[in-house]
């Protein structure tokens, strides 16, 4: 019987299982579909520039907690690296933030003021400052099309399908259990305990898997496994649709964010470039759209008129787990005494992921955790928290 079984195989599950692991618990991961239809294979992989010096009392507790998560991601690339010889992308590539209407230059103002009041490296630069830091958007600054923006030099990425492979591998040299292509159904209960899972594979057909305890870490996908213990916490699902051309390696090297960062270019060394994204409330229906393709396919085109595409490489689409009010919950699953959640990353679940793990990991063996983790706590669902829209 395992110590703890996480349900989940995207970012936030293995993250988990692996920093379980790694204190010496036995842990089995169950999963459902294969990692290229998890949210965290669909991610961009964006880690937004963080303060550079400690975060004052203003600071809220998701900046507190994406500051700690970002810090941790350093150390973990460099352990997968170790463990599995997986290099899963992580670079400061720095980001261009530009303005090419009213609507993207007020967006700008308002980030402006909120990393200067983080301490976060940034620099108001012209449009012909933009064309020099990355000449493949001369032609567009040139044209009037780019109006101007900031520089975040310390802005990050990562490959999210080479994070997800690492971590894997990583679980798996750690003596996690990994079984894949298995449907939770429900829990057997006794006296307020999960003793068991109840799930269904095409191999084994519906068994049950003892177990001391319980993660659920299963994403846009929680919210009917809640239901299934008495618990009710929203987790809708906010579709985002991607779009990759192979371009030059070198034509672009910053991420290029208009705004406040819904449309985004994001180059790999490799010369990939994807384009995003949408916020789409489609309920579960993670398909890409002809008429969203089209309009990133114009976005590419317009911030880079003079580069030559070809048909595009892919596209595809993913489902962020949303939350009532736009913040994670991680922590006990409340009226369950060995249950636990992990959910409702949003927008940024593989940025969260790292600093998720080690809060989980701390919370489940009794150890105080490095933040605070009320803020995030399942219980302030039931205070009767409103349903407000992404942003
Ligand atoms: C287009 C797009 C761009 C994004 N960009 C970024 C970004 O730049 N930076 C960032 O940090 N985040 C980004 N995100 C958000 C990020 O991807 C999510 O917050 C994160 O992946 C959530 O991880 P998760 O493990 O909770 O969910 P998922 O990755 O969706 O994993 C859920 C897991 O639960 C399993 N599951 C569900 N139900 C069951 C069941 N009944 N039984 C067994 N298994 C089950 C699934 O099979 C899956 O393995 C983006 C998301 C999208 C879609």
């Amino acid at each position: 019987m395992p110590d703890c079984c996480v349900i989940g195989g995207g970012v936030i599950g293995l993250s988990i299982a692996r920093e379980l692991a790694g204190r010496g618990l036995t842990v089995t991961v169950m999963s459902r579909d294969a990692a290229s239809a998890t949210a965290s294979w669909a991610a961009g992989g964006i880690f937004p520039a963080q303060p550079e010096i400690a975060l004052g009392p203003d600071a809220t507790p998701l900046e507190q907690f994406t500051a700690f998560s970002d810090r941790l991601h350093r150390q973990w690339a460099a352990e997968l690296q170790a463990e599995t010889g997986i290099d899963n992308g992580l670079r400061q590539c720095g980001t261009l933030a530009l303005s090419i209407d009213d609507a993207t230059a007020a967006e700008l103002c308002d980030d402006l003021t909120r990393w200067q009041r983080l301490g976060i490296p940034c620099e108001r630069v012209s449009a012909a400052a933009v064309g020099r830091l990355a000449p493949a958007l001369a032609a567009a600054a040139n044209a009037g099309t780019i109006q101007g923006g900031c520089f975040l030099p310390t802005e990050t990425q990562l490959r999210p399908p080479r994070h997800l492979a690492a971590l894997h591998a990583s679980c798996r040299a750690r003596g996690v259990t990994l079984i894949d292509h298995s449907r939770v159904l429900g829990f057997d209960l006794a006296d307020n305990r999960i003793v068991a899972v109840r799930y269904s594979s095409p191999k084994s057909g519906p068994t049950t898997l003892p177990t001391e305890c319980v993660c659920l870490a299963t994403g846009a996908w929680s919210e009917g496994l809640l239901a299934d213990l008495g618990i009710q916490i929203q987790t809708k699902p906010w579709r985002g649709q991607i779009l990759l051309h192979r371009t030059a390696p070198g034509l672009l090297t910053q991420v290029v964010n208009l705004g406040a960062g819904f449309d985004y270019l994001i180059p790999r060394e490799d010369g990939r470039l994807l384009i995003g994204s949408t916020i789409e409330d489609v309920g579960f229906a993670p398909m890409t759209t002809p008429a969203t393709i089209e309009r990133l396919e114009r976005l590419v085109r317009l911030l880079l008129p003079e580069t030559p595409f070809g048909a595009p490489e892919r596209s595809w689409a993913g489902l962020r787990p949303g939350s009532p009010d736009g913040l994670p919950t991680i922590g006990p699953l409340p009226g369950i005494e060995n249950g636990w959640l992990a959910t409702g990353h949003f927008r940024a679940g593989l940025h969260l992921s790292t600093g998720t793990a080690v809060t989980m990991a701390d919370l489940m063996s009794d150890c105080e955790p490095p933040l605070p983790t009320e803020a995030f706590s399942a219980t302030r669902h039931r205070a009767g928290a409103v349903t407000l829209p992404p942003g």
